[in-house]
C-alpha cells in the first residue's frame, strides 16, 4: 500500500482518482486506507494517486506495508468480488 506523507497539503486532487475509494480526510491530512490500496494494480500501469499528486515524493511506498504485486492483485480480486 501507499502512504501519504506530512508534505500533504490537502490539495484534493487525489481522493476523487482512487479506484479503491481507499483515500479519506484524515485528522488534519489525507490517509490511505492499507486495506484498499492496491497501488492501482488492476485498474491502472502505475499508482494515480502519486500521478496526480503536486507536491513531489507527498505518496511514497509504506515502509510498513510492503506487499507483492501479486498480493496487491489478490486484494484488487477480493475488493471487485471476482474472487
Ligand atoms: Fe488509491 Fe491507487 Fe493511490 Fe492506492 S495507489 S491510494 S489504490 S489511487
Ligand atoms: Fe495531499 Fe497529494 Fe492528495 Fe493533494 S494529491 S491531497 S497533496 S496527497
Amino acid at each position: 500500500a501507499l502512504l501519504i506523507t506530512q508534505k500533504c497539503i490537502n490539495c484534493d486532487m487525489c481522493d476523487p482518482e482512487c479506484p479503491n475509494e481507499a483515500i479519506i480526510m484524515g485528522a488534519e491530512i489525507y490517509e490511505i486506507d492499507p486495506d484498499k490500496c492496491t497501488e492501482c494494480k488492476g485498474h491502472y500501469d502505475k499508482p494515480t494517486c502519486q500521478s496526480v499528486c503536486p507536491i513531489t515524493n507527498c505518496i511514497i511506498t509504506d515502509p510498513d506495508n510492503i506487499e507483492t504485486d501479486e498480493a496487491l492483485f489478490e486484494k484488487f480480486v477480493t475488493l471487485q468480488g471476482l474472487a
